[in-house]
């Protein structure tokens, strides 16, 4: 399995010009203090796996742009790049950049639409409409707040298992005939 080694940051949040977050282990911890940029790290990555302006804290996407939280940004665009390795230890690179409110994204360097660009994280895993990478600063509480039902739909959502429940289900009910 691949594991995420390296984001590149630029201008994004609380990091201004070009810095590297990285390299990351397998298994990670971020610590820090109120405000030192966690939450932001994790920003980072939602904005990046292509998650929109609302899940990431800000109103407008240009918020993003280091410095437009007290209306001075530092530049017209920011941008992220996440580093994957994969398997057999070659790099993807996935980026997405914000200039404005619109965003581009690329593939190892190449433009490419949202569509292509969802199913290429798709093909590593990462499915952000089913919320199965990230979960942000408030929702652990939610997700213990929620019965047993809820949470097993929940994960059943994320495992995709709920994909098979037609055919389980068919293939339980002939068995206990
Ligand atoms: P806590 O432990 O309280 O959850 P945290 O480590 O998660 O804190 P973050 O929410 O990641 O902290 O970081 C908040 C900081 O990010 C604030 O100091 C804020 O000034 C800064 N920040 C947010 N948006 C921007 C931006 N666009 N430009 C520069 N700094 C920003
Ligand atoms: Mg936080």
């Amino acid at each position: 399995m691949g594991y995420l080694k390296q984001l590149d940051v630029e201008n994004f949040k609380s990091w201004e010009g070009k810095q590297i977050i990285g390299p990351f282990m397998r298994f990670n911890c971020i610590i820090g203090t109120n405000g030192s940029g966690k939450s932001n790290l994790m920003d980072a990555l939602g904005f990046v796996m292509g998650e929109r302006a609302s899940s990431l804290r800000v109103k407008h996407l240009r918020d993003l742009i280091h410095g437009a939280h007290i209306g001075r940004p530092a530049s017209t665009s920011a941008s992220v790049t996440m580093r994957y390795c994969d398997e057999h230890g070659g790099e993807l690179r996935f980026s997405r950049t914000v200039s404005g409110d619109s965003s581009d994204f690329y593939i190892n360097g190449k433009h490419v639409t949202l569509s292509i660009y969802t199913v290429e994280l798709e093909k590593i895993g990462i499915v952000v409409k089913a919320r199965n990478c990230l979960v942000f600063q408030g929702a652990v509480e939610t997700i213990a707040m929620k019965n047993a039902k809820e949470r097993t739909k929940m994960f059943e959502r994320i495992s995709s298992s709920v994909d098979l429940a037609e055919e389980y289900n068919t293939k339980h009910a002939a068995l206990m005939k």
